[in-house]
């Protein structure tokens, strides 16, 4: 693509190569199965996909999350984690090692067949849970997820309330802001995170009498389905330059892939989420590609002195970061 090769190489935008600290968070990536099909979803994930973990894997990983304690916390995300195989058995193993567990939940999933028990599951497990809700308005909602899934999302709230979430300090929920998907050159961040968060608690507890705890403003990073609507539309270059022109360095020490592995339904080990997407793999210094098995073959976490990146790292670098936790500074 001609306009990319202006784009300056990431890496040589760092001061320093992003090394890898101790790692003490696992994500894993369950599969891409999901009741849902959003526009800007990076994982590409819906409901006619089927790749999802294994039982072989899925038993590594309990074997892993028993092994080491230096994993402080376990982030369960997908597709719809909670519909794709290991969900329950992994939370469990997580719970029984005192792990701080962590689901990204759609939260249209409750309503769905079978699923009617999570909320109450959650919370007898003590489970954060972090929701995605890119707007407070219904049309924006449904014009990125599905017509619906704004309704079902207040509905979702409201019952995670009742059970005391967002009040009780165990039970926490927080959301996700995402922009919406560029049509135009005119290209913006997300808002400054703690303005919005109080926008988003006045208005759902006005409105709908919702409390919640954090709001996150995540970038939309130009991976999966973001990067399909901005290719259809002529913005990949644009919008990765826009990003590029307000890297802010002081990010790079907080970034989410510093101290975190990522981990495929198939096992194989990543820096991100957004690198797993981009089948751009986890590597030792000998640049060889991790596997669960190989990590307890090594009876290690820590085998990677760096990170990989690529020019959508530009994406967790502009201006205050982005990151599966929000702002980064
Ligand atoms: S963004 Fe989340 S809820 Fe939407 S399709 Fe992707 S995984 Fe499913
Ligand atoms: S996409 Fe973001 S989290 Fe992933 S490697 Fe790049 S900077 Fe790190």
């Amino acid at each position: 693509m001609q306009t990319k090769s202006l784009l300056t190489p990431f890496k040589n935008k760092l001061s320093s190569p992003l090394n890898k600290k101790e790692i003490r968070v696992l994500q894993i990536n369950l599969g891409k199965r999901c009741n849902l099909a959003c526009t800007h979803c990076h994982v590409e994930a819906g409901p006619k996909r089927t790749e999802e973990l294994s039982s072989e894997v899925c038993a590594k990983l309990i074997e892993l999350i028993y092994r080491f304690p230096q994993i402080q916390i376990i982030d369960l995300t997908g597709g719809a984690p909670e519909i794709n195989y290991g969900f329950k058995p992994l939370l469990e193993a997580a719970k029984a090692n005192n792990k701080q567990i962590i689901v990204r939940s759609n939260l249209t999933i409750y309503f769905e067949d079978g699923f009617g028990d999570l909320p109450t599951y959650f919370a007898q497990h003590q489970v954060r849970i972090i929701a995605s809700l890119p707007c407070y308005l219904a049309d924006n909602v449904d014009q990125m997820r599905g017509t619906g899934v704004f309704n079902s999302s207040i509905k979702a709230l409201q019952w995670l309330n009742q059970l005391g979430y967002g009040q009780d300090p165990n039970l926490i929920l927080d959301l996700v802001y995402n922009p919406q998907l560029p049509t135009s050159e005119k290209f913006s961040l997300a808002p400054e995170q703690s303005n919005l968060e109080r926008d988003y608690k006045m208005f759902l507890q006005e409105h709908f009498d919702i409390v919640f705890n954090n709001l996150y403003t995540i970038t939309n990073l130009p991976v999966g389905r973001t990067q399909m609507h901005l290719e259809r539309k002529k913005l990949y270059s644009s919008y990765l330059q826009f990003l590029e022109s307000h890297f802010n360095p002081s990010t790079a020490e907080h970034l989410m892939c510093r101290d975190e592995l990522s981990i495929d339904y198939l096992g194989n080990v990543y820096d991100c989420d957004f690198n797993q997407m981009m089948n751009l793999p986890a590597k030792t210094h000998n640049g060889e590609v991790l596997t669960v098995a190989k990590l307890l073959e090594a009876d290690s976490l820590d085998l990677i002195d760096e990170v990989q990146t690529a020019a959508y790292c530009y994406g967790c670098t502009a201006g205050c970061g982005s990151s599966c936790g929000g702002a980064l500074v």
